[in-house]
């Protein structure tokens, strides 16, 4: 039997495990997290309100479910703990690092550290339930708010800004939030993008979600539109991008209807300068800017400041380095040849990675299926040279020697029947942990 580590629950590692035990029945998988909880990025990234794309862990949960499968989490692989990616190595025959791009990019503009201007990845893990989240009181005092970026993280957190009550009580955000956003006086918010409309980089279905939010009018300025050289006539544009432009000018054309909140699309600003007022945030001063005829753009010397007192920063992911693992800090991923590490611009045998790290933070979701599949194919390939090495009979004990106590299945089946239970004490349905604490004490509660 092979044994393989992947190290990342989330839909990379969950995809490269299903292809691994469907590929080769001789292949024994265990999936490591950092976390006591699987699903990386579907549990603490996709927005709550996004049930259809939440269920997802419906799938992932088959594969962690699968007899040659097994979940350790609270199993962290770092330099200078007990588990380094030497260590690691020694433990299997191969390692497939399928850990993302945890951290978040900077604008590197004056006022970015002010408080009241956060990523938009804290502002989601916060909401989001994770463990390591820090509550910043994102929303005290927030009438306005300003978001940089036009992703699909950035529609999320503008979404998610607008939301009432009504609508977040169903799901399974924490109580803290819950209640926070159930009080906020949020009535603002602007999305802004330094491009124009047919380069933004939010899909359609997303987009479109935001035209159908109760009590919320989406305002677009026909002038910023009709500035994109591709708006006139967006037949040209790739199809996903032309729809977006149709959505765009529809929404161009509505009359406001005067309702509670507004969502501001817009385009061709680029952040110079979060304005400090009193020492919070109390603005964004943007540069306007014009089509530079190539697909970028230039400044044009006229500034506009928007008023917010709260800036979520949503310009992107970013890989971060683990030691021990060659890293490339321009693209913030690890060298690879079709996912197989390169050291020294050789493959390094029994190295692998899949998903963000490999490729770099782009994709939905699905985009992770072909990326865990090409890199599960090079290594089967490997197998014969893979399998010569000796390993431990049970990582599991070696993990246990060097004083790490993983979460087993079991553990997890635990912290779900924890949250369901405070789901129902509160009267709602599922309710996530959002502490260490809580998740650990849940995990080591056997089955009554
Ligand atoms: P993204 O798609 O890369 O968008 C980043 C945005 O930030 C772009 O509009 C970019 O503008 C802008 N930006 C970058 N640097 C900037 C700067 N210095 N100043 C101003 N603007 C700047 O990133 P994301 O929204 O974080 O999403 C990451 C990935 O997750 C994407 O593949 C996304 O589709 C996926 N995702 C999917 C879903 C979903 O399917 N529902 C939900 C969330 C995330 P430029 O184009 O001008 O660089």
């Amino acid at each position: 039997m092979l044994r393989v580590a992947v190290v990342g629950s989330g839909p990379s590692g969950c995809y490269t495990a299903q292809n691994l035990v469907q590929q080769d029945p001789d292949v024994l998988v265990d999936v490591l997290d950092r976390l006591p909880c699987p699903y990386g990025l579907v549990r603490y990234g996709v927005a709550p309100d996004h049930e259809k794309i939440k269920s997802l862990q419906g799938n992932l949960r088959t594969v962690l479910e699968h007899d040659r499968v097994r979940f350790l989490g609270g199993v962290e692989v770092a330099g200078g703990g007990p588990l380094t990616v030497d260590r690691l190595r020694d433990m299997y025959h191969a390692v497939v690092y399928c850990v993302g791009a945890a951290t978040d990019r900077h604008l590197g503009i004056p006022g970015e550290d002010l408080p009241g201007s956060w990523s938009a990845t804290e502002f989601v893990s916060w909401y989001s339930a994770h463990p390591d989240a820090v509550d910043e009181k994102f929303l005290r005092g927030v009438g306005s708010a300003v978001v940089i970026g036009m992703g699909n993280v950035a529609v999320d957190v503008a979404r998610m800004l607008v939301r009432g009550p009504a609508e977040l009580s169903p799901t399974d955000m924490p109580q803290e939030a819950l209640s926070a956003m159930a009080q906020s006086g949020v009535s603002e918010v602007h999305m802004v993008g330094r491009r124009g409309p047919s380069q933004a980089r939010f899909t359609t279905k997303e987009l479109r979600e935001l035209g159908s939010l109760p009590d919320t009018d989406v305002i677009v300025d026909p002038a910023e539109l009709a500035m994109d050289p591709a708006y006139a006539d967006p037949s040209a544009l790739p199809a996903p991008r032309r729809r977006n432009v149709e959505v765009l000018r529809e929404w161009a054309a509505r009359t406001p209807s005067d309702a509670e909140r507004r969502i501001l699309l817009d385009f061709y600003l680029r952040p110079v300068e979060i304005l400090d007022e009193g020492g919070r945030v109390g603005g964004v001063r943007f540069e306007r800017t014009a089509p530079d005829g190539h697909g970028g753009v230039t400044g044009t010397g006229e500034f506009h400041d928007v008023e917010a007192q709260l800036v979520l920063r949503s310009v992107g992911y970013r890989g971060v380095p683990l030691e021990g693992l060659p890293f490339d800090a321009a693209s913030g991923t690890v060298p690879n040849a079709a996912g197989r590490v390169l050291r020294d611009g050789a493959a390094s045998p029994g190295e692998y990675v899949a998903g963000w790290i490999k490729r770099g933070p782009t994709g939905v979701i699905g985009s992770n299926r072909p990326c865990a599949k090409e890199t599960v194919t090079s290594l089967l390939e490997d197998t014969r040279e893979l399998a010569r090495k000796d390993v431990p009979e049970d990582p599991v004990t070696a993990l246990r020697a060097a004083g790490i106590e993983p979460v087993e299945w079991t553990g997890w089946q635990a912290i779900e029947r924890a949250e369901a239970d405070l789901g129902a004490r509160l009267g709602r349905g599922v309710v996530k942990l959002a502490d260490w604490d809580s998740l650990l004490t849940a995990a080591r509660t056997t089955k009554p």
